[in-house]
């Protein structure tokens, strides 16, 4: 067989430029590998034999398995994929210009020989590469190779592109001779979907908790130094609007309404009254001051929550409970070192245990 032109050499000399100590001093090369395209290249069998344990095996087959004991052949792709993977194989380097070329080859190749490295990358350069005309080609060669990773970007590329894939000669060729991977590429949307439903549920559900853990921090602020024109009768409130103002502007209103509402007074419920009610019962179910609090009903609510202590508490509302500590905990996380020291600060020691809400108006007047 001749000796091709090749777009650079697979020799020991070309092989002797790589500083790695295990090719400075290789031998002549003991076998060839052979090409469709009746390319000879000559290689050391050590070397294949140390990546490849598919190779390796053909390399110690008896005589009698193989055409020639001096021959390896790598058929059925192009000469220049083949003179890429022999590359890759002694310096575990590719080009991205072979990638390019021959990446749908070299995964193959890689598949079929075992090389784990370069399967990796060719499927990150194929999944990078993507586009709506090639998608399908792809998963399909994907699913082939084993390549769950790459599969799994082509199905996403599908579904997010679904109506200009279909227009593609590989959709049309798929619904006519794989049926089943147009199935599952008919689930995985649906499912796809589903999930992206679940996770906005989820953080819209989050949002409420983490609005709600908020509201705590801020009734426990309130009840306890003041705010703008609320605050305990014996601390004059800080005039400046606390950092979390709109969810504690919120809390105020309530607390406002709460301490003034008629229908509350001749017990009734208004809704306002109900939600104060809410947030008050919370925040007993969360606080973990003993005597100290200063929220108001906090004592009252946990000495009823201890005489139902026989599991009466519904389990809808520990859920809440639950969801509201963990939204407060990954808050407190996401908060900078120094402004959590702060937080924690501001919850250590007081004494007084008697509290009344005051609630100045903007005038002056005390409700
Ligand atoms: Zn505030
Ligand atoms: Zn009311
Ligand atoms: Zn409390």
């Amino acid at each position: 067989m001749e000796a091709l032109l090749l777009p650079y050499q697979i020799h020991p000399h070309s092989v002797a430029k790589d500083r790695r100590p295990e090719f400075q001093e290789l031998p002549e090369p003991d076998i060839h590998i052979l090409t469709s395209g009746g390319l000879r290249i000559p290689v050391h069998s050590t070397i294949l034999a140390s990546v490849s344990s598919v190779l390796e095996n053909i390399i110690n087959q008896p005589e009698k398995h193989r055409s020639s004991k001096k021959v390896v052949h790598i058929l059925g792709v192009p000469c220049e994929a083949v003179v890429s993977f022999v590359q890759f194989l002694y310096t575990s380097r590719c080009t991205e210009e072979y990638l390019r070329k021959y990446g749908i080859h070299l995964l193959a190749l890689s598949h079929v020989y075992l090389v784990p490295h370069l399967k990796n990358r060719c499927s990150k350069h194929l999944a990078r590469k993507l586009t709506i005309d090639s998608v399908i080609d792809v998963l399909q060669l994907a699913r082939m190779c084993d390549a769950p990773d790459l599969s799994l970007s082509c199905m996403k590329m599908v579904s997010s592109h679904y109506k200009a894939v279909q227009k593609t000669e590989g959709w049309k060729f798929l619904q006519e001779h794989d049926p089943w991977l147009e199935l599952q590429i008919l689930q995985f949307m649906e499912e796809s979907e589903l999930r992206k439903n679940r996770c906005r549920r989820q953080r819209k559900e989050q949002r409420v908790y983490l609005q709600l853990s908020d509201a705590m921090e801020c009734l426990e602020h309130i009840c306890k130094e003041g705010c703008t024109n609320v605050g305990p009768r014996d601390v004059e409130p800080t005039k400046k609007p606390c950092a979390k103002f709109s969810t504690c502007h919120g809390v105020q209103l309530l607390i406002k309404h709460f301490a003034t509402c008629a229908k509350r007074v001749h017990g009734g419920a208004c809704w306002r009254c109900k939600r104060m009610w809410q947030l008050l019962r919370l925040h007993a179910s969360i606080c973990d001051q003993s005597d100290a609090c200063r929220v108001p009903l906090c004592r009252q609510f946990k000495l009823k929550m201890e005489q139902e202590k026989d599991g009466k508490e519904d389990s809808k509302w520990k859920m809440l409970v639950k969801k509201v500590v963990s939204a407060k905990t990954i808050s407190s996380l996401s908060l900078p070192r120094r402004k959590r020291a702060a937080a924690e600060d501001t919850t250590s020691g007081d004494r007084i245990r008697s509290f009344r809400l005051q609630c100045v108006e903007p005038n002056g007047s005390v409700l």
